[in-house]
């Protein structure tokens, strides 16, 4: 037995679904298959590699930074760590960042951190982080119990105490949940990504805004998947005109190497000191240096494409055949189509379209600088499966 799905099939552990092809290389927004199928790429990754496959400057980035230094562990000073940190809080106005490698990680720094300024701010009995039904933040234990969704929680109990879930969009409920609890923190996905690409109403962020102002609790927003130019700014909450205590990232600022960010406003940034918290791979000089790359080109030329990209595929999905909502912003778009959005998906990677899924509809995440005309193709070819 030398085939790769059945190799993959007896040895890797079986959590994920996978579709029946093998991958081998791409370039941009294209990819190819073992057999020399081409496809265009509508998730890039899960949102990850924002400027596409194999992207040269990145590539380079990261080549050449391998090839000088891979890693040397926290206890000194490199260079891309030092230079991402500085990009990252330049562009949002952010102090300080923390460097894991994963979005589950970054949020559970950005957990810690509520809970020690809470900690010490407010008393200890100060811990509750209010999150939202139907989010999505995570898979260690203390991410799914931020994670409003019960389907994660079963079986895997007990979950990290602390967490309290309230309904999106529902300001009354918000209010009553934050008088009934000791709150340390909000924490939320502008859009939900996982939850099926919903876009919070303005009216509620501003409501949760308020509401931490007049009883000094933390805003944490979790731009795993929305940040780094997929909605159309550099982070989404910048749509909703926030200040938050924390943001969370991670998916597309590594553009496919292993990061996650924790960035802490004023408020915050001391919490943490010396011993509080720590990775060993976070900040590595080949991850930074690819993510140094990425968020280095994401300016307004870049996000002024990514919103006219947007408004296409919203004007072109608006009542076709088969279509009955298109969800998201920026390049973050959930298709609600007639037939079962896996039915939808499966058509259009036999036609050489690769979309993803969010709860029952169909998800677009593709590249933030996918050529026009591989954009234009694939939603010619999402229409027509859909229909
Ligand atoms: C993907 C995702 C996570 C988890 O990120 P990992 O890198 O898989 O740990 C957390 N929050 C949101 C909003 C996500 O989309």
């Amino acid at each position: 037995m030398n085939d790769i799905i059945s190799i993959d099939k007896q040895y890797v552990a079986n959590t994920y679904n996978r579709f029946p092809v093998e991958l081998v290389n791409g370039k941009g927004s294209k990819v190819y298959d073992k057999d020399g199928k081409e496809y265009i790429d509508m998730g890039s990754g899960i949102g990850v590699t924002a400027f596409g496959i194999a992207d040269h400057e990145w590539s380079q980035a990261v080549a050449e930074q391998a090839s000088k230094l891979q890693h040397m562990s926290n206890l000194y000073y490199t260079e891309p760590c030092a230079k991402l940190a500085q990009v990252l809080c330049e562009k949002t106005g952010l102090k300080k960042v923390f460097f894991s490698n994963s979005g589950a990680e970054a949020n559970e720094c950005a957990i810690k951190v509520a809970r020690k300024w809470a900690a010490e701010n407010k008393g200890e009995d100060c811990y509750t982080i209010v999150t939202l039904n139907n989010s999505f933040h995570g898979r260690t234990l203390t991410t799914l119990a931020a994670t409003g969704q019960d389907h994660f929680h079963k079986l895997f109990q007990p979950l990290t105490a602390g967490f309290v879930h309230t309904p999106a969009n529902d300001i009354e409920a918000l209010k009553k949940t934050v008088n009934d609890n000791n709150v340390a923190a909000v924490m939320f996905e502008c859009v939900q990504g996982e939850g099926g690409v919903i876009a919070l109403e303005p009216e509620f962020v501003k409501a949760i805004s308020e509401l931490a102002k007049e009883n000094n609790f933390l805003i944490i927003v979790d731009e795993v998947q929305t940040g780094n130019g997929r909605t159309g700014k550099f982070y989404s909450y910048m749509n909703y005109g926030i200040t938050p205590d924390v943001v969370t990232t991670a998916k597309g600022l590594g553009g496919g190497l292993p990061i996650g960010a924790a960035l802490l406003s004023e408020k915050v940034e001391s919490v943490l000191g010396f011993g509080d918290h720590g990775s060993t791979y976070g900040g590595n000089p080949v991850c930074a240096a690819g993510a140094l790359s990425v968020v280095s080109r994401i300016d307004d030329a870049l996000l002024c494409d990514v919103t006219k990209k947007s408004e296409y595929i919203f004007e072109s999905l608006k009542n076709a055949d088969g279509i009955e909502s298109v969800s998201g912003m920026g390049l973050m778009i959930g298709i609600k189509t007639v037939k079962p959005a896996s039915e939808v998906v499966k058509a259009a990677m036999e036609k050489g379209v690769l979309c993803l899924t969010a709860k029952d509809k169909v998800r677009l995440l593709p590249a933030l600088n996918i050529p026009f005309e591989d954009l234009q193709k694939a939603i010619e070819i999402i229409k027509e499966v859909a229909r």
